[in-house]
């Protein structure tokens, strides 16, 4: 398919943002690059980042950066070191995209859509002569003697090089072309996969209640999960009811310390406190209050003051008091039912959402098996990884865009600079 030199070549699997930003620098440092990208157009996931404004990095010092990664934060240390968050802006605004930050240190590029982001990237590959190939899936990585020997399309063509860098992402939102290919790809050369599970991803929960509620959403809530009653993680913030269960930021950061929990054999709970600021004392006082000066007040009118109107016949169900009963003769016992659900709602968590509504794949690529300054293999010369196939995984707010445009980058440059035997 190619006459050139093979050793000149190098081959991209994953037109993502990793395998995008891998070409730019390949090409940059002057590297002839194809990209095989399986979709018919490159990015797909990178267009519908951010809810189509593509939250690009995060401006976390590395130290708290690396804070947001699982399971190997260290991996990316010399990484970012070289490539990191105000790199990957500079980067944009020379290409003509000003970015702005936004809560939580978030950064987005400013006025232009994540669709823009896409097409800046590969208006720079074409300007850099990059080789495009669409619809171009890849099934198998020729490699002899652990040397890289060239690519095998779906269709059977064969395209020498003796360089290639997997960035075929994870598999999550498959519809998007990322479909967990090059696990199989890299297992078939010799890679260790930690299994990959949904990340970033919703939660069901047992029972009617959730149902019942779905389109709530409650903000400034704590959310606390419970395995066999031990408390592994918690978050303050936002959430929403689903038709299935739990949803919104605070639950799919939460997801990410349960995509590996054995559901069956295990009792996990999600407790939701309603009323973060105020500890039990205070609410205690809170409601003594209200139920006395408005001793004439309802009970299902009186609750308009501590919670949104559709929790309020589900609070009264559960605590079996009466809607219609004035607030002076709620009794002492109920009163106290109230308050400890207000500070614990609890639900049964019996499982997690599948890759089609997972953020991320959490799992990949052991990072022990590639050298973490070049993201060569370290079975296999002249074999790169880039992106979310790498055993790596990130909160919300930037940080796994980040990783994918840094190991993109480190990626791009090793390839280029590196001489192999042919
Ligand atoms: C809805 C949504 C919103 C998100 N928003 C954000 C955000 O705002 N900020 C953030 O930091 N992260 C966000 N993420 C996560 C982020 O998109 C990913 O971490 C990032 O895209 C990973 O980049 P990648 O290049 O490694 O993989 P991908 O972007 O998944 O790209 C991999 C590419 O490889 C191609 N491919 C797969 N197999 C083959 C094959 N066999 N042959 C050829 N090509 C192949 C795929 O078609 C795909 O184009 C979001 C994810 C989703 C799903």
């Amino acid at each position: 398919m190619t006459d050139q030199p093979a050793n000149n070549i190098i081959v991209i699997i994953g037109g993502g943002a990793a395998g995008m930003m891998a070409a730019i620098i390949a090409a940059r440092k002057g590297a002839q690059v194809i990209l095989l990208e399986k979709m018919n157009k490159p990015g797909r996931k990178l267009s519908i980042t951010g809810k189509g404004r593509c939250n690009i990095t995060n401006t976390d010092s590395l130290r708290e950066f690396l804070t947001h990664i699982d399971p190997d934060p260290n991996f990316l240390f010399n990484i970012f070191s070289r490539f990191f968050s105000k790199d990957i802006i500079d980067f944009f605004q020379q290409l003509g995209i000003n970015t702005i930050e936004e809560r939580g240190g978030r950064i987005f590029p400013e006025n232009v859509s994540a669709m823009e982001i896409v097409n800046t990237l590969v208006k720079e590959m074409q300007r850099l002569g990059v080789k495009i190939i669409l619809g171009a899936p890849v099934k198998q990585i020729i490699c002899t003697n652990r040397n890289i020997k060239g690519v095998r399309l779906e269709n059977g063509t064969f395209i020498q090089s003796h360089k290639i860098i997997l960035a075929t992402g994870g598999s999550s939102y498959p519809a998007t072309g990322s479909t967990g290919d090059g696990y199989k790809l890299a297992a078939e050369l010799g890679h260790h996969i930690r299994t990959p599970v949904p990340a970033l991803v919703p939660i069901d929960v047992a029972g009617r209640v959730a149902p019942t509620l779905r389109g709530l959403t409650l903000k400034n809530i704590k959310a606390t999960v419970y395995n066999n009653g031990k408390i592994i993680a918690d978050e303050f913030g936002e959430m929403l009811f689903t038709h299935f269960g739990l949803s919104g930021p605070i639950i799919l950061s939460l997801s990410r310390k349960l995509n590996r929990i054995d559901f069956k054999n295990n009792k996990v709970d999600i407790s939701l406190d309603l009323k973060p600021a105020l500890d039990e004392k205070t609410l205690d006082h809170r409601l003594l209050r209200d139920f006395t000066q408005h001793g004439k007040m309802q009970a299902k009118t009186i609750l308009k003051g501590l919670l949104p109107s559709s929790l309020i016949p589900v609070c009264l169900d559960l605590l079996q008091i009466e809607a219609k009963k004035p607030a002076h003769q709620i009794t002492a016992e109920e009163r106290k039912k109230l308050r400890l659900w207000l500070k614990d709602f609890r639900f049964q968590i019996t499982g997690i959402r599948g890759f089609k509504e997972a953020i991320i794949t959490s799992g990949g690529v052991s990072t022990l098996e590639i050298n973490p300054k070049t993201l060569e293999s370290k079975l296999v010369s002249g074999l790169f990884f880039a992106g979310e196939i790498i055993d790596l995984d990130a909160d919300t707010g930037g940080y796994n865009l980040q990783i994918a445009f840094s190991t993109g980058w480190i990626a791009g440059e090793s390839a280029a600079i590196q001489n192999v035997d042919e």
